[in-house]
């Protein structure tokens, strides 16, 4: 195939425990999977109808790199985050049927400039410009699904220069893993390459330039960075 520009480059992430990389298809996340969350952010815990959000796959930063502030905000967040890989997609997959979709699991943080955000609540207004930026998406070397299984019940944590500052269990989520595939595969036919970000518990808030911070979704994965 010639193009007529240079083809753009594939994001990837590590694998654990190999030399061969994740390519990165699409970035879904959902919104307000933990009741605790939903409420220090002044919303409702959905019952029935999960809310989904995209960054771009472009977005990750891997491999412990550096983080840049971004641009346009005074209220960068943190959102320690699950993330699982798709091995696997398609359209309507059935819960029954969605963890074998999945090729592993991460840790991540759904960076969010939390005062754009709150402007387009405010305005009704889509969430892009808060949640979908350059490099909003810090991610984890993955962990397969033939090393760690599916893990069930895991302590989340995230440090800030070594202050604890958010922690749950992955078994507090509203929607666990194979409900979130199941419903997303209803709006989207998922894919190969696929990320899930599988929302954010309560303690969410500020990161400034220089600050560490190091997630763990405990005996899956770990994710240090540091923001610049
Ligand atoms: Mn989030």
């Amino acid at each position: 195939m010639n193009f007529v520009i240079p083809a753009p480059a594939v994001s990837s992430l590590g694998v654990a425990g190999s030399d061969s990389r994740f390519p990165v298809r699409r970035i879904y996340c959902i919104g307000r999977n933990y009741a605790e969350h939903a409420r220090e952010m002044g919303a409702e815990a959905p019952r029935t109808q999960p809310m989904f959000f995209m960054k771009p796959a472009d977005a990750v930063v891997t491999d412990g790199a550096d983080v840049p502030y971004p641009s346009a905000t005074q209220e960068l967040h943190h959102e320690l985050e699950m993330v699982v890989a798709l091995a696997r997609g398609g359209r309507d997959i059935a819960e029954a049927d969605a963890l074998a979709c999945v090729f592993g699991y991460g840790v991540g943080l759904d960076l969010t400039r939390r005062d754009l955000q709150a402007a387009a609540k405010a305005k009704g207004h889509p969430w892009d410009a808060a949640k979908g930026f350059d490099h909003s998406a810090p991610v984890s070397a993955l962990a397969p699904v033939s090393a760690v299984g599916h893990p069930q019940a895991r302590r989340l944590t995230l440090e800030i220069n070594g202050e604890l500052r958010q922690q749950a269990s992955t078994a507090d989520m509203i929607f666990p893993v194979a409900a979130i595939i199941a419903e997303l595969s209803k709006l989207w036919e998922l894919a190969p390459g696929d990320l899930v970000f599988a929302g954010t518990p309560a303690g969410v808030g500020p990161l400034a330039r220089g600050d560490h911070v190091r997630a763990e979704l405990a005996g899956v994965a770990v994710l240090e960075a540091r923001i610049r």
